[in-house]
């Protein structure tokens, strides 16, 4: 295996930290991590860390999107709704696995870059949408999944009033510069929180 290549990231920082779901390592096979990355980054694509993109926004660290999507546990016959679709790695990720994913972003130029990056893949289950995220998207509401890749100082119930009975949502929550990943699954209409881990996230605008 060479190493700073896809398999060596998907090896390294994957399944040596104990994520071997076959259907999230085909994924992350199938959606190579340096097609979303900006040109100047492109050479250290399969690094364990996050990268920049414009805007002071930031691709996630591999391990981060396949820990969040693993969170998920996710079918193929799920509702998903991303917040931050930033490079749409994570997003492309989301549509492999599941039935529909509508993700939304608050930047223009993000939303448009993205766009353009999983035209490439013909994903014809996503629906990419450029605007505020916190009021969550009503039109395809109720959610079996939901993910936040930017994040809020609490939970915005906007959001997860639209997740559905025994859904699971999963999100960076805290303030800016530290926060903790939960697992938030709705039982009788309320929240009940997992703390995954410590995660360091850019805020939700
Ligand atoms: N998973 C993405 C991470 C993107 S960073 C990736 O791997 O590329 C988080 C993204 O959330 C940024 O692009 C930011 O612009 C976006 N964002 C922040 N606040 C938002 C909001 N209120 N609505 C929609 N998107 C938002």
């Amino acid at each position: 295996m060479n190493p700073h290549s896809l398999e060596w990231m998907i090896q390294k920082q994957i399944i040596s930290r104990d994520i071997h779901d076959k259907a999230l390592l085909d994924a992350l096979l199938k959606i190579d991590r340096r097609n979303f990355v900006p040109d100047e980054w492109k050479e250290l694509a399969y690094e364990d860390r996050p990268l920049p993109l414009s805007h002071r926004q930031t691709i996630s660290q591999p391990y981060i999107v396949a820990l969040m999507t693993e969170q998920l546990n996710l079918n193929a016959s799920h509702n998903v709704l991303e917040i931050g679709t930033g490079s749409g790695y994570q997003t492309a990720i989301l549509a492999c696995l599941s039935r529909n994913v509508v993700s939304m972003e608050f930047v223009p130029t993000l939303y448009k870059t993205a766009k353009q990056t999983l035209a490439a893949y013909n994903l014809a289950n996503l629906t990419l949408i450029q605007g505020d995220g916190k009021k969550g998207w009503k039109d395809q509401a109720p959610y079996d999944r939901i993910i936040l890749t930017a994040a809020p100082t609490e939970l915005p119930i906007l959001i997860f009033d639209q997740l559905i009975e025994n859904g699971i949502l999963v999100a960076p929550i805290g303030q800016p510069g530290y926060q903790t990943l939960l697992r938030i699954t709705k039982n009788h209409g309320n929240p009940v929180e997992t703390p995954i881990c410590a995660v360091r996230f850019v805020p939700l605008i």
